[in-house]
């Protein structure tokens, strides 16, 4: 099961969200048959947007990432609820990218790093919170650092992962972020980063672990209080309902021609593959 677990230092210096994806990354990788690097990709995105997501603290709003790197990938579309249950698109699932090292999926180069990476944070109130920052390397966590350094000030290590097994199925995902709070002495960044290197790959440690060990691993030394777990998952919210009244909200010309040739309209959702079909008859 996913789940994300928040915990702070027993000092209330440092705090660190901790995630396990796997079944997030491996319900995407089906719902779009994607390659094993655009699963690396969308999984590592769909991992970020779920941490940051639970950290809305507001019932009902959502988080939306976009991403769009200019790579054979094209756009990376993920949204979030304020628990972590996140979505994801992207828009050529079957995209390769030669790797660069043996064995290691080659994620920049699938994603692009020529372009932007852009958050909404949606309360349901007003207009909703936008940041953007420009891609990095397009390898995911990397990009979020310096997003979450630009757009909310806050020095964060982070980590996103997804192992991809030989049979193309996902091994392990999963990651974190881990931050110094207001007031903190300022050796403790080098102390964070020394438990980012001890640490290595988060994939690894989620594989004999799980999310307790990846936590114990990043808050070595720091004795980390629990402060909440949550259960996570791949979670689409649409619905028959939203996409009559989408299809509604059509204009009224492409409605009228849709009526003239009265055949059933099939609307499959571009999140989680499920196709409605309404008769001419429900357009009203
Ligand atoms: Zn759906």
């Amino acid at each position: 099961m996913d789940e994300i677990i928040k915990a702070i230092s027993g000092d209330g210096f440092v705090s660190a969200s901790v995630i396990s994806s796997r079944g997030i990354a491996e319900r995407a990788r089906n719902v779009h048959g994607a390659s094993p690097v655009v699963t690396a990709a969308l999984g590592r995105v769909l991992t970020a947007a779920s941490i940051i997501g639970s950290t809305l603290k507001k019932h009902g709003a959502s988080l939306t990432v976009r991403i769009n790197g200019g790579g054979p990938a094209g756009t990376i579309i993920v949204v979030s609820d304020d628990v972590g249950n996140v979505r994801g698109f992207v828009q050529n699932p079957s995209a390769e990218a030669p790797n660069t090292a043996p064995g290691k999926l080659n994620v920049g180069g699938v994603v692009g790093k020529d372009g932007m990476l852009s958050v909404v944070k949606d309360f349901g109130e007003k207009e909703p919170y936008t940041g953007a920052s420009e891609l990095v390397s397009g390898e995911i966590a990397e990009d979020f650092a310096a997003y979450f350094a630009k757009s909310e000030q806050i020095p964060s290590a982070c980590a996103f992962g997804v192992l991809v097994d030989r049979d193309r199925s996902v091994l392990a995902a999963g990651g974190y972020i881990i931050q110094p709070l207001p007031g903190a002495a300022e050796g403790i960044i080098d102390a964070i980063e020394n438990n980012v290197a001890a640490t290595g790959a988060a994939t690894e440690v989620l594989k004999r672990g799980g999310a307790e060990a990846l936590l114990e691993s990043i808050m070595a030394g720091f004795e980390p209080r629990i402060l909440e777990r949550s259960a996570v998952e791949y979670r689409c919210t649409c619905s028959r309902e939203r996409f009559l009244s989408a299809v509604m909200s059509l204009d009224k010309g492409e409605l009228e021609d849709m009526r003239e040739k009265g055949e059933p309209i099939e609307v499959c959702c571009q999140f989680c593959e499920a196709v409605y079909v309404f008769g001419i008859d429900e357009l009203g």
